[in-house]
C-alpha cells in the first residue's frame, strides 16, 4: 500500500513557497539573492496594531475563542464591511479563520462535492486551483489575456458555465495580474450569473486597500448576488500582518454556519492575540495605512518604468495589489550557456541563477506566458533587480 494519499500526491507545492525556499537555500549558500518572489509587504506591523497585540497579553488573552472569532472582533467586522463595502452582514454571518487561506479552504470544503466545476479566471492566485482539487472539485480556467487586462468576459463566463459549475472563484484587486474589475464588470458578470441561480461566486478582497485607481466593488453589494456571494478578506496585505493569520468571510448564513462546524474539527479558533490585534486594526480608518499604499504605487511606477526599458517585456499597468505579470514569450527559443529557454519556468530560473533575482512562473498563476514579479521590496532592490535582469539578458 503507497504510503501517502492521492490527495497530497496530486497537490502541486505552492509556486511561491517553493520559490521562496531556493531563494532561502542560495541565501544560505553566501549569494545576494534579491526576493521578488512572495507576496508580502516589506512594512512592519503598525505600531497601533503591535500594542493592542501586547496590550491582549497582559490583559491574559490566552484561551480559546470561539471558533469563528471573538464577538468584539466580528463585531469590528461588520462594521468594517458596511463603512467599507456597504454590506450588512449579522455575527452570524462572520466566520474568522486561520488566514484567507484557511477561509477560501472552509469554503471549498462545505460547497464541493466530487465533480463540481469551479471557474477559474485566469491568472488566478496560486492556491485556488489546488485547494478546489483537494476537495475532489474541477477548476475550470478560463483564459484571459493582456488585451482584456486579464480579466474575464461576461461571454467568456457563459461559455465556461456547464450543469456541473458551483462556483466561481476570483480576487479583486487580483495576483497576480493587478487587475481590479469595476462595478459595471462585475454587474455584466451578475447578468450572467443571475440566470444560474445555484452558481455561488468567492470573491476574494484581501487586496482591496491596495488600490491605485480608487473605488473598490464587491460582488456582494448586488442586491441579487448578495445571498450566493461569500467575500472574502483578511488583514495580511493592507496591515502588513502575513504571519498574524487573520482572515474571514461575510457570507449567506448557512455557508458560514457550515464553515465554523468544518473549522471546529480542523482547527478551532485563530490565534487569540492576533484576534484582538485585528480588532484595533479594523476599526481605524484605512488612511492609517495609507503611506503604505502610496509606496507601493511609487515602486509599481518605478518597476513599470525600469521593465519598459529591457526588450521582451510586455506589461499591462496594474491597478491594485503588488505585482507585475508580465509577458516574457519572446524570449522563449532563446538559448544560454548551451540551455534553451522554453517557458517561463526555464526564464525564472535563468533570473534566478543568473541575475540573482527571485520571481515566480506564470503557470502556477495559470498563464505560462508570464511572470510573476512582486515588487513589495524596497526602491533600491527594484533598481538593483532590474538592472541585474537587463545586464543577464544583454
Ligand atoms: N488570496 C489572495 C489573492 C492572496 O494573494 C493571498 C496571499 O497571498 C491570500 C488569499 C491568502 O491570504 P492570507 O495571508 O490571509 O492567508
Amino acid at each position: 500500500m503507497q504510503l501517502l494519499s492521492d490527495r497530497v500526491l496530486n497537490m502541486a507545492t505552492s509556486a511561491t513557497l517553493a520559490m521562496a525556499a531556493k531563494a532561502r537555500e542560495l541565501r544560505n549558500e553566501g549569494k545576494d539573492i534579491i526576493g521578488l518572489s512572495l507576496g508580502e509587504p516589506d512594512f512592519n506591523t503598525p505600531d497601533f496594531i503591535k500594542d493592542a497585540a501586547i496590550q491582549a497579553i497582559n490583559d491574559n488573552y490566552n484561551s480559546y475563542s470561539p471558533v469563528d472569532g471573538y464577538a468584539d472582533l466580528k463585531d469590528a467586522i461588520i462594521t468594517k464591511f458596511k463603512r467599507d463595502n456597504n454590506l450588512t452582514y449579522t455575527p452570524a454571518q462572520i466566520v474568522v479563520s486561520t488566514g484567507a487561506k484557511q477561509s477560501l479552504a472552509n469554503v471549498a470544503a462545505v460547497l464541493t462535492n466530487p465533480g463540481d466545476e469551479v471557474i477559474v479566471p485566469c491568472p488566478y492566485w496560486v492556491s485556488y486551483a489546488d485547494i478546489v482539487k483537494l476537495y475532489d472539485g474541477v477548476p475550470v480556467e478560463v483564459e484571459t489575456s493582456i488585451d482584456t487586462d486579464f480579466k474575464m468576459t461576461p461571454e467568456q463566463l457563459e461559455a465556461a458555465i456547464t450543469p456541473k459549475t458551483k462556483m466561481i472563484w476570483f480576487s479583486s484587486p487580483c495576483n497576480p495580474s493587478g487587475s481590479i474589475y469595476s462595478a459595471e464588470e462585475l454587474r455584466g458578470l451578475a447578468d450572467v450569473l443571475v440566470k444560474y441561480p445555484n452558481i455561488y461566486v468567492v470573491s476574494d478582497e484581501i487586496y482591496e486597500h491596495i488600490n491605485y485607481v480608487g473605488g473598490h466593488a464587491s460582488m456582494a453589494q448586488f442586491e441579487d448576488m448578495y445571498d450566493r456571494t461569500i467575500t472574502v478578506n483578511g488583514v495580511s496585505k493592507a496591515f502588513a500582518m502575513t504571519g498574524w493569520r487573520i482572515g474571514y468571510i461575510g457570507a449567506p448564513e448557512k455557508i458560514a454556519r457550515a464553515c465554523n462546524k468544518i473549522q471546529g474539527q480542523m482547527t478551532s479558533g485563530t490565534n487569540c492575540i492576533a484576534q484582538r490585534a485585528t480588532i484595533t486594526a479594523l476599526n481605524e480608518s484605512p488612511d492609517r495605512v495609507k503611506y503604505m499604499i502610496d509606496e507601493f504605487k511609487v515602486r509599481r511606477d518605478l518597476i513599470l518604468g525600469l521593465l519598459k526599458d529591457i526588450e521582451g517585456f510586455e506589461c499591462n499597468t496594474p491597478q491594485g495589489a503588488f505585482y507585475v505579470f508580465p509577458n516574457v514569450s519572446a524570449f522563449y527559443g532563446k538559448t544560454f550557456k548551451g540551455k534553451t529557454i522554453n517557458n517561463a519556468s526555464d526564464l525564472s530560473m535563468f533570473f534566478l541563477e543568473e541575475a540573482l533575482v527571485a520571481t515566480v512562473d506564470g503557470a502556477a498563476f495559470g498563464n505560462p506566458n508570464c511572470l510573476r514579479i512582486s515588487y513589495a521590496a524596497s526602491q533600491e532592490q527594484i533598481i538593483e533587480a532590474m538592472r541585474r535582469i537587463k545586464e543577464a539578458l544583454s
